[in-house]
């Protein structure tokens, strides 16, 4: 699959001038708010206007999408406004109707992605289309679960496949709603570098103002488009409220973006630096964020300690981890002196939080 000519077909046969753009809402909520909203969208760089009909709430109780009533909806859409439509779909009736209502791009959600089951339902029923289905990440930070689901797409001889990175679930509370891990998507474009890849910020970030942020770290590591749910009252949506954003704001976001696909004036030098160097950002912030860690967790010593009246400074555990360390550097082409100086450092702020708790 890695060499195969077609996958990239259908987005070269755009040939757009910018990234791929999806945006519409969250979720079809009334013909007025879907036929609204995809009015203020015409005139702009969207490609394909989104809205989900059928909506998996992690969670019962929540509006759960209009049903199969807002695929008509879509379709005026598309009669109205010229825009190709979208929708996601979660099982064999779903994908029916989609393709009965002339819905032109469908997407497998992160829920429906973490199931074998549901992903080959879909594969089966879809055998032989050439409607552009993209594949969400599952929820769960597992790479063989998602290129699992585009396997089984590809081997039903569905062709105009891609991907959608829309983040992580984490136990741990973060800055974002789903943990983007543009580690292992990162790796999933190693995998399958002919597979169009999309981002989708509204879903990593949860928040309309960190958006512009993740789409242009995406656009850095060359995604092929993005995805953004976009709303003309986005505090009053019935879903989602907090990360959609105004056409109008897409519309700024989308001239802020720095595109950085390769140009006459824009060489091959420049877009693989852009590329490396939005690779060395996603590392340190991992770095900080694992640092940031660690010296919660050595307040938690320093609460210990004080609390059974023992020394700061423990010798002879500081010396094993430095041993340790300096090994474990050096298998990664680290020198010595490197790792000596970055744990002296590391360790004088873990003394630092531990004295100012010990002192509290
Ligand atoms: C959505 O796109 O509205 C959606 C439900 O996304 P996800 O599957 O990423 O949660
Ligand atoms: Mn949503």
């Amino acid at each position: 699959m890695k060499n195969s000519p077609e996958l990239r077909t259908w987005l070269d046969d755009m040939k757009l001038s910018h990234p791929l753009v999806i945006a519409g809402p969250c979720s079809a909520e009334t013909e007025e708010q879907v036929l609204k909203i995809a009015h203020e969208l015409k005139d702009s760089d969207v490609n394909y206007y989104r809205a989900g009909i059928w909506k998996p709430r992690t969670r019962p109780g929540n509006f759960e999408g209009v049903g199969a009533l807002g695929l008509k909806w879509l379709k005026k859409v598309k009669e109205e406004t010229g825009m190709k439509t979208c929708t996601e779909v979660a099982n064999k009736n779903h994908v029916e109707l989609a393709i009965e209502n002339d819905v032109d791009l469908l997407w497998i959600g992160a829920r429906s992605t973490v199931s074998p089951f549901i992903m080959q339902e879909i594969a089966d029923v879809l055998e032989g289309t050439d409607k552009i289905v993209l594949v969400k990440n599952p929820v769960n930070p597992d790479l063989a679960l998602w290129l699992g689901g585009i396997e089984r797409l590809y081997s039903a001889n569905i062709k105009n496949l891609g991907a959608i990175h829309r983040g992580f679930s984490t136990y741990d509370k973060t800055k974002y709603r789903n943990n983007p891990e543009w580690q292992l998507a990162i790796e999933f474009q190693d995998k399958f570098p002919d597979l169009p890849l999309i981002c989708d910020p509204s879903h990593i970030t949860g928040k309309r103002d960190m958006i512009f942020d993740v789409s242009q770290t995406a656009l850095d590591l060359n995604y092929d488009g993005l995805m953004i749910e976009t709303h003309t009252d986005p505090d009053n949506a019935w879903s989602d409220a907090a990360q959609q954003v105004t056409p109008s704001r897409l519309k700024q976001i989308m001239e802020d973006l720095k595109i950085r696909k390769e140009t006459e004036t824009d060489s091959n030098y420049r877009t693989s630096l852009e590329n490396l160097r939005a690779q060395i950002n996603v590392v340190d912030d991992q770095l900080i964020e694992l640092l940031g860690k660690r010296m919660k967790v050595a307040d938690k010593i320093g609460e210990l300690k004080k609390e059974n009246n023992v020394a700061v400074l423990q010798s002879r555990r500081w010396n094993e981890i430095l041993g340790k360390m300096v090994l474990e550097g050096e298998q990664k082409g680290l020198s010595e002196e490197f790792v000596l100086r970055m744990f002296k450092a590391i360790h004088q702020e873990s003394i630092n939080h531990q004295e100012k708790i010990i002192k509290e």
